[in-house]
């Protein structure tokens, strides 16, 4: 990439990416995007040699703020690799991520402190749900804005009314183990929301719940994307969430394909 175009990108990085404009769409113009997610060419090897894998080969892909995409493709096909490349979990081998309006990877990191990048401007949403044991439900989503600088009644009231719209406020001062697969799962993404952050990055969120909940977890994503202007990926082969997303890519053989998905209100 050239100078011109990094430093104009880096240039937009002014301030919090919540503080963009909404109406400014990325319009997949390198270097003059204020937000969402714009992937341009990333590559992943796994390994080197003989045993090498290439889960990635040419991935592009473009989010708007206030948007959420499903990315859709069969197993082994590099969903969790992207989502993990973009969330700054491994290192890619080779191509271009801009999040929230900075470039932060060209065939190299260009963000110096990847652990606050994570931890202020990605939300992640694992299958799993890696919640803190020896916390109640209620402290293990309010422990990000807590360590953002938040007051501790403050980030524990966002906690509670993130776990009220998740359906799981009843479950306030429990402790993860004593709560049901679904019950976690919940709280991990009230988890992923309390921080606000730009961009969330979801894999498989919906896959242990009933349809019901699955459906609860969809509008509050859309939801979150059109109050806070997020940028939304998430990974799914869930039937019942797939149409309610207005674009999805497709991933086959590390490759991406946008499409039109239905766009069915959730509402
Ligand atoms: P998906 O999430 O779509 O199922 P993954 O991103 O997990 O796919 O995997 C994509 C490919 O990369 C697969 O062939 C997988 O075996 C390989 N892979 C994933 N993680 C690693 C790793 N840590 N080391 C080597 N190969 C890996
Ligand atoms: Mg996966």
């Amino acid at each position: 990439m050239s100078a011109v175009s990094r430093s104009a990108g880096l240039a937009a990085a002014v301030g919090r990416a919540q503080a963009v404009q909404p109406s400014v769409p990325l319009a997949g113009v390198a270097g003059v995007a204020v937000g969402g997610i714009l992937i341009e060419g990333l590559r992943k090897v796994y390994g080197r040699g003989d045993t090498a894998v290439e889960a990635l080969k040419s991935v592009n892909m473009l989010v708007h703020p206030g948007e959420v995409v499903g990315l859709v493709g069969p197993s082994g096909s590099g969903k969790s690799t992207l989502l993990k490349c973009l969330g700054a979990i491994i290192e890619p081998t080779a191509g271009r991520m801009q999040l929230g309006s900075e470039w932060i990877y060209d065939d190299g990191w260009l963000v110096r402190d990847l652990r606050a990048l994570r931890r202020d401007r990605i939300g992640f949403v694992f299958q799993a749900p890696y919640l803190i044991p020896f916390l109640n439900v209620t402290d293990n989503v309010a422990l990000l804005p807590m360590l953002a600088g938040m007051a501790n009644t403050r980030a524990r009231d966002r906690a509670l009314e993130l776990l009220t719209a998740l359906d799981v406020a009843h479950r306030a001062a429990a402790r993860p183990s004593q709560l049901s697969g679904g019950e976690q799962q919940r709280v991990s993404i009230a988890r992923a929301l309390a921080n606000r952050p730009p961009v969330i990055l979801a894999d498989e969120p919906t896959a242990p719940l009933d349809s019901e909940r699955a459906l609860a977890v969809v509008r509050i994503l859309h939801r979150m994307a059109r109050e806070a202007q997020t940028a939304i990926i998430v990974v799914t082969h869930d039937e019942k969430i797939i149409p309610t997303f207005k674009r999805i890519y497709h991933i086959r053989d590390g490759q991406t394909h946008e499409e039109a998905g239905q766009g069915v209100p959730v509402e």
